[in-house]
């Protein structure tokens, strides 16, 4: 019997093993997956189910339909692998051989330098981080300090203020999430967040954590002192590579697959550990739960043209990326990269409702939208052929 193992059973893994089953692979697919459940939703962690919704993430019936006949390996670790043997070695010591190999593991986030492991200080990745969180702020916290204002971070700040917490959000970058949607964007999002009573210090890091068993403050690079009863740190996250150290697979932020999502005969990668050669932005690494389905997909299908099952002819994978956050009553949806220049092109701050059209080289490279999906929409529609951006902006 042929054999295929997918290593990360979370959305990319998820949607790759079907993929492969749809596509016509009638062998047996193994899913190694270290999380004890099926795969689940990630984004409403830091929304929904922070904010005590019960319904918000439970594992998905469609990963345990027993119609795609995978075999879960539900708790297990792949800890090293040998692509010579074709071999994925677990915790355990068991080995599984394969003909062919999908790496969805995924990202971990990122710890502060030093951070103490203190009671108190959480991180939002998983279903159980996030109760465990909501449990902690349930217990009767009075002050949050979030650290980080990227999506996760303002996320939490959002749900946590929505919840009644007092709220510090601290970030060392002149605005939220500048690196992503760029200064004048994060300055609109900084006001929103202090709008809603947030104390936003931004240009200032945390030197930091301070308490004995549990965290009581935290202590910033500007010399002053938040005391605090919780602290979430959400300052991004590293790739999940540890398990391929010595496998001679190619690393570099994460793995290396080619346009084809192919790593090398016979083993794809997918999602957000994934490096892959996107056709439109060069090599690029994108953690976005829209990216991991659609990725997951052309990963299972290049893994179904090298085992000669399916398409033969291996498809480039180029997508425009596509992603959401939600924060109190907005709607942020960017579509593409928010790459160069940046214009409001419909709508006004004012009103409430706009979209922003990044640019550069002549052509839009992105659209940002602020509670108008169906015109980001469009957005991301002509992106798929290109728009001038002289002809967007006027
Ligand atoms: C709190 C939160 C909110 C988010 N909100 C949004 C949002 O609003 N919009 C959006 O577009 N995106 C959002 N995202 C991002 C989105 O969830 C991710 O891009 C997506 O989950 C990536 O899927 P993945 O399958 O590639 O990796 P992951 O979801 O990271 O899954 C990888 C899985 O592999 C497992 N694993 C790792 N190593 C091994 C190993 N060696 N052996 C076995 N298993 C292993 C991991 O435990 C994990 O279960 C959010 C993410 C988080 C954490």
């Amino acid at each position: 019997m042929r054999d295929v193992v997918v290593v990360g059973g979370s959305i990319a893994g998820f949607m790759a093993a079907s993929e492969l089953r749809t596509g016509g692979f009638d062998g047996r697919i193994r899913i190694v997956a270290d999380e004890p459940i099926h795969t689940y939703e990630r984004p409403p962690l830091s929304k929904g189910v922070l904010a005590g919704d019960e319904a918000a993430s439970t594992s998905w019936t469609a990963a345990s339909d027993e119609s795609l006949a995978l075999d879960w390996l539900l708790g297990e670790r792949a800890m090293s692998l040998d692509p010579g043997g074709h071999r994925v070695v677990l915790g355990t010591g068991d080995e599984l051989t394969y003909d062919g190999l999908v790496i969805a593991s995924g990202a971990t986030p990122r710890r502060l330098g030093g951070q103490p492991d203190l009671a108190g200080v959480h991180v939002v990745r998983t279903l159980d981080d996030a109760l465990g969180l909501r449990a902690d702020l349930d217990a009767g916290a009075d002050r949050v300090a979030v650290v980080g204002a990227g999506f996760i971070g303002a996320e939490v700040a959002a749900t946590c203020r929505g919840r009644g917490h007092d709220v510090v959000l601290v970030e060392p970058l002149e605005q939220p999430l500048a690196r992503v949607l760029g200064p004048e964007i994060g300055a609109i999002i900084a006001d929103v967040h202090r709008a809603e009573g947030v104390d936003v210090r931004l240009g200032v890091g945390v030197d930091a954590i301070v308490g004995d068993e549990r965290v009581e403050s935290i202590r910033l690079s500007d010399g002053s002192e938040v005391d605090v009863d919780v602290v979430v740190v959400g300052i991004g996250v590293t790739p999940n590579t540890g398990w391929l150290d010595g496998s001679g697979l190619p690393v570099d932020n994460g793995v290396v697959a080619d346009a084809t999502c192919s790593v090398a005969p016979g083993i794809v990668a997918c999602g957000d550990v994934a490096r892959w050669d996107s056709p439109r932005y060069g090599p690029v690494r994108i953690e976005h739960w829209d990216h991991a389905v659609d990725m997951g997909r052309a990963a299972g299908r290049r893994l179904l043209a090298d085992l000669g099952d399916g398409a033969t002819e291996p498809e480039v994978f180029d997508p425009v990326p596509w992603f959401w956050s939600d924060q109190y009553d907005v709607r942020l949806q960017l579509a593409g990269r928010a790459d160069g220049d940046m214009a409001i092109t419909d709508g006004s701050v004012e009103d409430g409702k706009f979209v922003a059209l990044y640019g550069r080289d002549g052509m839009v490279t992105g659209a940002l939208g602020w509670n108008w999906p169906a015109k980001t929409v469009r957005y991301r529609m002509a992106l798929e052929d290109g728009i001038a951006w002289d002809e967007a902006v006027g």
